[in-house]
């Protein structure tokens, strides 16, 4: 039984109980954030962090934690599992209180830390890519924040799993904006095109390492509006997350993207990924 860790106590994940009137549970008052670890070294740690710090700003809730006893709480969790390669998932909610919408006047954060098995996606997938399907992204416009309230994420990549598909591509007002749980890519004409952080997005923790390993080598970027139109003739379509990596998505609403395989720029990318990510875990890049 993994042990988890939840207000201050480390204890087996049966035994770990939040109250009912929990604001996470109530409202989906909280946020959230899921780490890659490889070979027991988070991958990217200052990053996810960074991240939550500025979730937490944005649904104006106090961090309890500073970055050193996040730290230690996290590799006690990573230290304390079976596996060398986890995700870990933790979320901090508004704390149990009397129903009402307002914030409590008492504030007590819950945390929680879990660590699960990460696997990298199967050598098929990477070699013959996914199917994905297209929305309209019809979420809130603070898509930034990384709220544990998944509602419309769920719905929308449910839409993805019904046609048998991997991930559901969104679009609002005519451009690309990202994935239900996923930052999406296109390349056209050996140019990688990638949507510009805002408040529509997700800021992918993948995505920035895409870019910076895109930049290093010489592939050439812009990042700016994606239009639905071009996602639609793009040679190339990738979807990137920290459990996913990147993935080619090679077939849209039923149709090949480019040539219906994942492209030379795609395979560059992930061989670079994969080199990148070795050099983390043989320890000699805080990557
Ligand atoms: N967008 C959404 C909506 C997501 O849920 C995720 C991952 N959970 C991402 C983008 C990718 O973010 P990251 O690379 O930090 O995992």
């Amino acid at each position: 039984m993994p042990l988890v860790y939840l207000n201050g106590d480390y204890l087996p994940l049966e035994e770990a109980r939040v109250s009912v009137l929990d604001r996470g549970f109530v409202f989906g008052d909280g946020v959230y954030e899921v780490i890659p670890v490889y070979d027991r070294r988070p991958f990217r740690l200052a990053e996810h962090l960074a991240r939550l710090q500025a979730s937490l700003e944005g649904i104006r809730l106090a961090n309890p934690h500073t970055r050193a006893e996040w730290e230690g709480r996290i590799l006690r969790i990573v230290e304390a599992a079976e596996w060398e390669d986890m995700g870990v998932y933790l979320q901090v909610t508004r704390g149990p209180a009397p129903r009402d919408h307002a914030f409590p006047k008492q504030l007590r954060q819950t945390v929680f830390i879990m660590a699960s098995p990460l696997t990298a996606p199967p050598r098929a997938l990477v070699e013959e890519g996914v199917c994905a399907v297209t929305a309209a992204d019809n979420r809130w416009l603070r898509c930034d924040i990384k709220a544990i309230a998944l509602l419309p994420n769920v719905l929308l990549r449910q839409l993805a799993a019904d046609a048998g598909c991997a991930e559901t591509i969104l679009i609002r007002d005519g451009y690309l904006t990202e994935g239900a749980a996923s930052n999406i890519f296109a390349v056209k004409d050996g140019v990688v095109l990638a949507p510009p952080k805002s408040n529509l997005m997700l800021p992918g923790i993948t995505y920035d390492v895409v870019l910076e390993i895109a930049r290093g080598q010489g592939i050439p970027v812009e990042v700016r509006p994606v239009a639905e139109a071009e996602v639609r003739a793009a040679d190339e379509l990738w979807l990137t997350s920290s459990t996913k990596e990147v993935m080619a998505v090679t077939r849209l609403d039923g149709r090949p993207v480019g040539e219906g395989r994942p492209g030379p720029v795609f395979r560059a990318m992930h061989a670079a990924y994969q080199v990148f990510k070795h050099t983390v875990m043989r320890g000699k890049a805080q990557a």
